[in-house]
Formats: C-alpha cells, sequence, structure tokens
C-alpha cells in the first residue's frame, strides 16, 4: 500500500518487530522528510523521505514533466511497432513514469508524465474540471450549426453518452477552417469524432494547454521540461 504508519513502515523495511522500532523513535534516530521524529503513526507516503540514523529506507523524488509530442509517435509506454514518447527520453533513466492523458498517433503538442498517480488522477477526473485546449486544422470550414452541437453535446452511440458542453472558436475569419476546441473530458478520438458527425474532417489537431499548463513556445517537438505538480491540497 502507498501509505503506512511510520513504525509499521520501519519494521517491514527493516524485518523488525514494531517493539523494537519503538526504541530507535524514542532516541531520536529517525528521520522523516529532513526532521527527527518520535511519532509512530506518522503517515508515511511514497515520496516521503526515511531514514534512521545515516540509512536512507526511503528516498523517491517526485517527477512532474511536460513534452511536445511529435506527430507519429504513439501516446504509451510502450507499443510493438512503433516509437512510443517514452522512446524519445534518449538514454535518461525514465524509471516509472506513466502518461497524465493521450494524444492520437498523428496528433500534435502538450503532454503530462509523472510518477505520481495522484497528480495524473487529478489532471483526468471529471470532478477537477481540467480543460483541454487544442488548435484543430480542418478540411472545410467551421459552420454555425458546429458550433452549437458542440456546445449543446453529440450523442456517442458506442459509449452512449452525450459529449459535455465543449467550445468551438475559429481563429481568424478570414481562415475558417482553423479553430480552437475546448474540452472538458477525453474520450476516444474525440475531437476527430464530433467533427466527423458534420462530415468535416480533422487534418492536424495540436494541443496547447491542459487546465494550468501551456506549452511553452519554446519547447521544441520532443524536448520535455519540468513543470510544478499545482494539485490543490484538499484534493483527495
Ligand atoms: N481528440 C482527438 O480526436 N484526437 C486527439 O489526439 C485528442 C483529442
Amino acid at each position: 500500500s502507498k501509505h503506512a504508519r511510520l513504525d509499521r513502515f520501519i519494521s517491514y523495511h527493516k524485518g523488525i518487530s514494531r517493539r523494537a522500532v519503538k526504541p530507535l523513535l524514542a532516541q531520536g534516530r529517525v528521520r522523516v522528510d529532513n526532521l527527527s521524529t518520535c511519532s509512530a503513526d506518522t503517515v508515511i507516503g511514497e515520496f516521503t523521505r526515511v531514514e534512521i540514523d545515516d540509512e536512507v529506507l526511503q528516498a523517491k523524488q517526485p517527477r512532474y514533466l511536460m513534452m511536445n509530442k511529435p506527430a507519429g509517435v504513439v501516446s504509451a509506454t510502450h507499443d510493438a511497432q512503433h516509437k512510443t514518447v517514452i522512446d524519445l527520453f534518449s538514454g535518461e533513466d525514465v524509471g516509472d513514469l506513466h502518461l497524465a492523458g493521450r494524444l492520437d498517433y498523428n496528433s500534435t503538442g502538450l503532454l503530462l508524465l509523472t510518477n505520481d498517480g495522484r497528480w495524473s488522477r487529478w489532471l483526468s477526473d471529471p470532478r477537477a474540471g481540467i480543460v483541454k485546449r487544442y488548435r484543430v486544422t480542418l478540411r472545410d470550414p467551421v459552420t454555425q450549426p458546429m458550433i452549437e452541437a458542440f456546445q449543446t453535446g453529440i450523442h456517442f452511440p458506442y459509449e452512449d453518452l452525450v459529449t459535455r458542453p465543449a467550445a468551438l472558436n475559429v481563429v481568424s475569419a478570414k481562415a475558417p477552417y482553423i479553430a480552437d476546441v475546448a474540452l472538458g473530458e477525453g474520450r476516444y478520438h474525440q475531437i476527430k469524432r464530433m467533427f466527423g458527425r458534420f462530415r468535416n474532417e480533422v487534418l492536424a489537431l495540436h494541443r496547447y494547454a491542459i487546465g494550468p499548463y501551456t506549452l511553452p513556445v519554446d519547447l521544441e517537438p520532443g524536448q520535455t521540461r519540468d513543470v510544478e505538480p499545482k494539485l490543490p491540497s484538499h484534493w483527495s
């Protein structure tokens, strides 16, 4: 389990009884996140640093990254046929990174990666209201019925659901086939399927923001950068 009481944690990692842990705590030999503690019920999480004297029992760093996904790579950690976004970390230790959300093979732009399940769950939880923003290039111009249907919701028969209100805005009246889409959820091929309902085709799809994270203009395709977790403290 990811959380344990300090005395159980030490007992497990040292292979000693909880009774034997007591004097270690009483003698001030245990440090949790660099502070000496004698409380047996201190909660130890996945990323809590725990030391006894000079011995480190656990020191795992949480990681939070953004990537500018290039076209032609799969948003997955393993794939039998194609290059994955994880393969773009040449030589670097990717450890236990996983993806917080995906983009289609030919889609580009902002992807978030982490080894912290709390962060990725927050980003994908519909209750968190994390808005994802896309710039799309279409074969045919955006029409008023499309804008209204995106706002009202479109029925997906396969999942039997109605999409949540989505904002569809043409970027410039001079180029009505280029538009911004803001989604509060992420269904399989969602944007392509929404335009497909109008027999329009998505030629290019680029995600430029997820909630509080915006893709920086100087982050080249295939590159990654650290981000702040920004996880609300009240979040479960
Ligand atoms: N909608 C799509 O159709 N594709 C993506 O990659 C993201 C959203």
